[in-house]
């Protein structure tokens, strides 16, 4: 068997365009340009980089973007200040701080500032419980990504088996919260395992849907994957230089294998990735709606 191959980038070009489209409705219909701040502290390169895609990528878009670069030694007071302002100016509907933040700053007093109703990175405490009771304004980008993946790939989760390997705040414990609600594109089974679970394999082995995100390259081998499973495969690790001096990238998943007994599989690159800004895109445009009360 080989593996059809789920292209994020191609999901996340539909979803931009088909945003591209609304965005400019709403500046014709209500005179409304959904806004994004991003705050950058210090100039670590990875940051920097993902900073100025997210501008980048909301300018392409038609939406306001300001990208607030702040040196690394600024204090965790006149960050707060910041994000008061930012949550003070109508211009603005979304705000995304990019993490890590220096050490000396107190990372979750800063992400609880943030408004909730400008919170598009869906990190806020208030915006974790409403996913949890499946009332989400904003789900966290990369799963929510995850989740058109499947839905846009016609993956039927329903009544699936979901294996989620992995429990961090942004990714693991978020999807597999999401696809255990009682709504559409979700009501499926899900087991969640981490660096405690006894048997890794054998609970990846039973998945219908299998989501791997422990930051470890080619760590789900093809013998743990029941014939016929989807599989989305999260991590990005740098495992090398090209002679160009690109990184070399791989998933958690060992693709070469993965792909013989999948009937479908993310790539890495090309998989979630490229959903995850998208999805920032996409909450910056709902928060806009409901600033504005617009359906
Ligand atoms: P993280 O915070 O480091 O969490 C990793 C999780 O995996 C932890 O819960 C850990 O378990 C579990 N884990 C690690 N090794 C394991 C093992 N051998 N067996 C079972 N579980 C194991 O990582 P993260 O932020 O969720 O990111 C995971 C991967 O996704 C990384 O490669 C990251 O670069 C990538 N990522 C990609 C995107 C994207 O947009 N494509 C976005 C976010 C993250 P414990 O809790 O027990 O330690």
């Amino acid at each position: 068997m080989s593996a059809k191959i789920l292209s994020g980038k191609d999901i996340a070009k539909q979803i931009r365009a088909e945003l591209a489209e609304e965005i400019a409705q709403m500046k014709a219909d209500h005179d409304v340009v959904p806004g994004l701040a991003t705050v950058l502290v210090g100039e670590n390169p990875a940051s920097v980089s993902y900073v100025t895609s997210k501008n980048r990528t909301s300018k392409k878009l038609g939406m306001h973007s300001e990208q607030i670069n702040l040196p690394a030694d600024t204090t965790e007071e006149a960050l707060l200040e910041l994000i008061h302002k930012l949550n003070n100016d109508p211009k603005i509907d979304g705000i995304l701080v990019q993490l890590p933040l220096p050490k000396d700053v107190d990372e979750s007093k800063v992400l609880m500032a943030i408004d909730p109703g400008k919170d598009v990175d869906g990190f806020h405490p208030v915006n974790v419980g409403k996913m949890v009771v499946g009332e989400a304004d904003f789900l966290p980008c990369t799963p929510a990504g995850i989740k058109q993946i499947l839905i846009r790939s016609g993956v039927e989760t329903s009544g699936a088996e979901v294996c989620v390997v992995g429990r961090s705040n942004i990714v693991g414990k978020p999807i597999a919260n999401i696809l255990l609600q009682k709504a559409e594109g979700a009501n499926a089974t899900v087991t969640l395992v981490h660096t405690r679970t006894k048997d890794v394999p054998a609970h990846c082995k039973r998945a219908d849907i299998l989501i791997v995100a422990a930051g470890v390259p080619k760590y789900v081998k093809g013998d743990w994957i029941k014939p016929g499973a989807v599989v989305i495969d999260v991590g990005v690790n740098r495992t090398g230089t090209t002679e160009s001096g690109k990184a070399k990238l791989a998933g958690d998943v060992d693709f070469d294998e993965a792909v013989e007994v999948a009937s479908a599989i993310t790539p890495v690159p090309g998989g979630v990735g490229p959903m995850t800004i998208t999805m920032l895109m996409v909450n910056t445009v709902k928060a806009a709606k409901i600033h504005h009360c617009i359906d």
